[in-house]
């Protein structure tokens, strides 16, 4: 007859149960929902009485728990586990990594982690297959105490994870301050409708995983639906009924042979010296920063060609995302509304950006739909940063610019100035007009392209002074030139200015035009090289 035992029975058959394997271990897959692929499996602890028949954890484990059992069940679960793997090596089968829980009583023990590592040194096998689980409820006994348990795995080399994460005891502070290499989020904690609240919940903390850089497992998933919509938030790593539930060795060994194995993506390694967990604080100086005293900037992944947002801040909603919300912004594509040929610039400047391992600039024109204003296609300039990477996937920060009211002015000048522009590129003239009332400076295209003149220069020549186009000593000339030409006191200017880096020597010219009164309205600039008739001759 199936029942579970009393108290009373599960204590005084534990040292037999022990002896004689009643306690074993079923396996329960970790699965990549994006590959179908095998990343690792959950060690979970089973008792099999003979007379009495299966007992659950949710039985018997608060009951070695209270009895200080606990740690002798765990040990000899992790005996069992390193003895798996080992029989797998031999047999020449590459076993994935297995994780093993460990109690939160096992933490309170001085030499549990010593005690391990004993036995992993027995079976003689790679640290890398041995993963830990430790519950988020750990912490109730103290930080100092996890952090340093946690602090001697790493030391031995095992990969932590943060078991029943979201199950309620202060998440997010925990998360901060434990160094863990995976976080397993429990659907079952978070359940309800995965579009509400508790979906809310569950993509802000896979965001911050995210940004933390941490992989996330998404367990207890049960339908095709969870899997998918966590996927579709990021988080692709599935354990759950779905595709298995826990099953005996024999089976898992089947399913080791039958699925491809990956391993789990490693947590991205920041090559700043930004501070990850403050960046995400929201109180903290590095999110004040990102928020207030950058530009729009974005911050996202890129992994074989595709990418993803992971953070924007509210200059760059304002900058590009029009009348977006940030959360409307996070998870979707930076390669949004962008054609073919502006994809291309774009990943050709990402690619630029890994391997310089420095900024790069480029423009890029997207369509991007606006609640308010409807479609709209903006021209964005970009200034790209790798800010961290591992193996294959990459973290970038970029700088927006919203430069569309420029680029137009540009096309129209484009379009318009297409003769005047062969003209000039035949003639050798670089040309400008200076609106005397405004003092905007409109340059020709040649001017944009060979001497970096933006498209529309405000308080001309001040700006063009200052970017260092001709040498400063002329400067107070040219400012009297101007000066000349705005009163009208001439009608014609003329001299010789060495322009640009080379400091070339052009002649320049100005013409100004007046209005039927007899008012200074344009003044029109030119310059054409000075060529040099002797040395002409002497070539
Ligand atoms: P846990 O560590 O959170 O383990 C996951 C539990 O969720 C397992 O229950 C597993 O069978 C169950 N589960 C997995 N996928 C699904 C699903 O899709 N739907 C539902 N409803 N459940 C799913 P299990 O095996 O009964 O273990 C319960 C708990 O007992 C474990 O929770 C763990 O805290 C503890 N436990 C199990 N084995 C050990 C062990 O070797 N040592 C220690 N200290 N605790 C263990
Ligand atoms: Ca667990
Ligand atoms: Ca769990």
């Amino acid at each position: 007859m199936d029942r579970a035992l009393t108290e009373q029975e599960f204590l005084e058959r534990f040292d037999n149960a022990i002896k004689n394997k009643h306690i074993f271990i079923t396996y329960q897959p970790k699965i990549n929902h994006s590959t179908g692929r095998m990343i690792g499996a959950e060690a979970l602890m089973r008792w099999k009485d003979p007379e009495y028949g299966m007992q659950y954890p949710s039985d018997f484990i608060p009951v070695l728990e209270k009895h200080d059992l606990i740690y002798r069940a765990d040990l000899a679960v992790f005996d069992s586990v390193c003895d798996f793997i080992k029989r797998c090596i031999n047999a020449g089968i590459d076993p994935v990594p297995i994780s093993v829980n460990m109690s939160r009583y096992d933490i309170y023990r001085k030499n549990y982690v010593d005690e391990i590592e004993k036995i992993r040194k027995k079976y003689d096998i790679p640290v890398k297959y041995l993963h830990v689980e430790v519950t988020e409820t750990s912490a109730i006994g103290g930080m100092e105490l996890v952090s340093g348990v946690l602090k001697l795995l790493h030391e031995y080399g095992y990969i932590v994870e943060m078991d029943d994460f979201g199950s309620g005891y202060s998440s997010l502070n925990v998360l901060k301050d434990l160094p863990v290499d995976v976080i397993k989020l429990d659907m079952r904690f978070l359940s309800g409708d995965i579009g509400g609240r508790g979906g809310t919940i569950i993509s802000a903390i896979v965001q911050m995983a995210k940004w933390l850089g941490t992989p996330v497992i998404a367990e207890g998933v049960e339908t095709m639906e969870q899997a998918d919509y966590m996927k579709s938030i990021g988080c692709k790593y599935i354990q759950g009924y779905l595709y298995s539930k826990p099953v005996t060795e024999d089976i898992f060994l089947k399913k080791i042979l039958k699925l491809e194995h990956e391993p789990l993506t490693p947590a991205l390694d920041l090559v700043t010296a930004m501070d990850a967990g403050k960046f995400w604080d929201p109180r903290s100086m590095e999110t004040l920063i990102f928020n207030n005293f950058v530009g729009g900037a974005v911050i996202f992944s890129y992994q074989n060609g595709k990418a993803e947002i992971i953070r924007v801040n509210k200059k760059y909603v304002r900058e590009i995302g029009m009348n977006m919300l940030e959360q409307e912004i996070l998870n979707t594509d930076p390669f949004q509304g962008m054609d073919e040929n502006n994809r291309r610039i774009y990943s050709d400047a990402l690619e630029k950006a890994i391997n310089t391992n420095d900024e790069v600039v480029c423009e890029t024109w997207r369509m991007i739909c606006s609640k308010t204003c409807g479609e709209d296609k903006i021209c964005v300039r970009s200034y790209i940063r790798m800010i961290g990477k591992t193996e294959n996937q990459y973290l970038f920060y970029s700088m927006v610019h919203n430069i569309t009211a420029e680029k137009t002015r540009f096309n129209e000048l484009y379009e318009s100035d297409q003769r005047f522009r062969h003209a000039s590129e035949q003639a050798n003239v670089y040309a400008w007009e200076v609106d005397i009332g405004t003092k905007i400076m409109h340059p020709c295209f040649r001017c944009m392209r060979d001497l970096n003149v933006p498209p529309v220069v405000n308080n001309y020549p001040e700006p063009v002074i200052e970017s260092g186009l001709f040498p400063p000593e002329t400067a107070d000339m040219y400012r009297e030139w101007m000066r000349k030409l705005e009163t009208g006191e001439v009608d014609n200017l003329e001299g010789i200015i060495p322009l640009t880096v080379g400091r070339i020597p052009f002649y320049v010219r100005y013409t100004l035009e007046r209005d039927e009164n007899g008012k200074p309205l344009k003044a029109y600039g030119s310059a054409t090289l000075v060529i040099d008739e002797n040395e002409n001759e002497n070539k």
